[in-house]
């Protein structure tokens, strides 16, 4: 109990507390799966990142891309890049192009204009190819620009529910401005993610608690739940990392409190255990996000460390629709 006594915990977080904390999870991951295949049937849906720009003038201190990382070598991918890319992607079959990014203004400043260039150019490729934008806390009219441009859902986790918390990892932001983003970007029609990390140094299961009660209260879309893990460039080096369990478990909850919500099994979660992010579709998840980054920028897209595999668009993506089928769900 002793996380309960340093702070005021309504009922509500009390009760999933004790949820995620309790000994036998398997009821609830059981009704997760059921309300899942109940919501979503089978399907599974593939998306493909391209992970644009590594330049970010933030300093989210777990984050090995973070502005304060000397030793990181900095990239852009030029927009004929990004659009070669995309394509290699969508001839591949995806059905969904990511395009995730630091905060680097030299795509998003200008009202955007860099940025919503691909947005288009990729449309004009593909029309219904849906695009997802990852890059960052951006002004009401820069989300708009984006949005006009054809974007048609965009990501932007809230980390941490917990604004103390926030404040102390996030040197340069504040959680009501993270929700302030997160609620333009709902008003402005996108279809909306949000997440958070699971163990991140300094959170309880309390804290898990009241990131899935701000999931719901934001009515998302999307969630994207992955446990934290430390980079040892950071500050946070030595850190220990979030638990593979809790990440299942949050995942679980999240499907029971937004049963039509897209859930992805993180990157993350299958950078702590390959092996985890497998049995992670069997607890509410149905989304699997694919790096399609080139391979010679791959490496430097460096938020935690990960053992990364050569790129090869094709492969890959038939690789997964067969641990897909393997495993009797559906890849789309
Ligand atoms: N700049 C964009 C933003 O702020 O949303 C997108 C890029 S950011 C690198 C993508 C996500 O990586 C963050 O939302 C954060 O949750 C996750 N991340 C960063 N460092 C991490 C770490 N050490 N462990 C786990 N996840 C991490």
């Amino acid at each position: 109990m002793d996380c309960m006594t340093k702070r005021e915990v309504t009922e509500k977080e009390r009760e999933i507390w004790e949820a995620l904390t309790g000994d036998d999870f398997s009821p609830i991951y059981e009704e997760a799966d059921r309300i899942r295949q109940r919501e979503k049937g089978d399907e599974v849906f593939i998306r493909a990142i391209i992970e644009f720009s590594n330049c970010c003038r933030r300093r989210c201190r777990y984050c090995g891309i973070n502005a304060d990382q000397r030793q990181v070598r900095r990239y852009r991918m030029s927009s004929g890049e990004i659009l070669e890319t995309a394509k290699q992607a969508i001839d591949a079959g995806y059905r969904t192009i990511v395009l995730q990014s630091g905060e680097d203004e030299r795509f998003t400043g200008n009202g955007g204009e860099e940025l919503a260039k691909t947005v288009r150019s990729i449309k004009e490729y593909d029309e219904d190819v849906a695009v997802t934008l990852s890059c960052g806390e951006l002004p009401y009219d820069t989300y708009r620009n984006l949005r006009e441009a054809g974007a048609d859902r965009y990501l932007l986790r809230h980390e941490t529910a917990d604004a103390e918390l926030y404040e102390k990892l996030h040197p340069c932001g504040t959680l009501e401005e993270r929700l302030r983003c997160l609620r333009d970007i709902k008003a402005l029609g996108y279809e909306t993610g949000s997440g958070f990390m699971t163990g991140l140094p300094g959170a309880d299961a309390v804290t898990t608690a009241k990131d899935l009660l701000l999931l719901k209260e934001l009515e998302c879309d999307m969630a994207g739940i992955g446990p934290f893990i430390a980079h040892p460039d950071t500050e946070l080096a030595g850190a220990e990392n979030g638990s593979a369990e809790m990440t299942k478990r949050a995942v679980a909850f999240a499907r029971l409190l937004l049963p039509e919500a897209n859930l992805p099994v993180t990157t993350a979660l299958g950078v702590l255990s390959p092996r985890e992010r497998e049995k992670a579709f069997s607890c509410g998840a149905n989304v699997i996000m694919k790096k399609v980054t080139p391979d010679r920028y791959k490496k430097d897209y460096d938020i935690y460390p990960a053992d990364l595999q050569r790129t090869d668009i094709k492969r890959d993506r038939r690789k997964i629709e067969e641990m897909l089928e393997e495993i009797g769900r559906i890849p789309v």
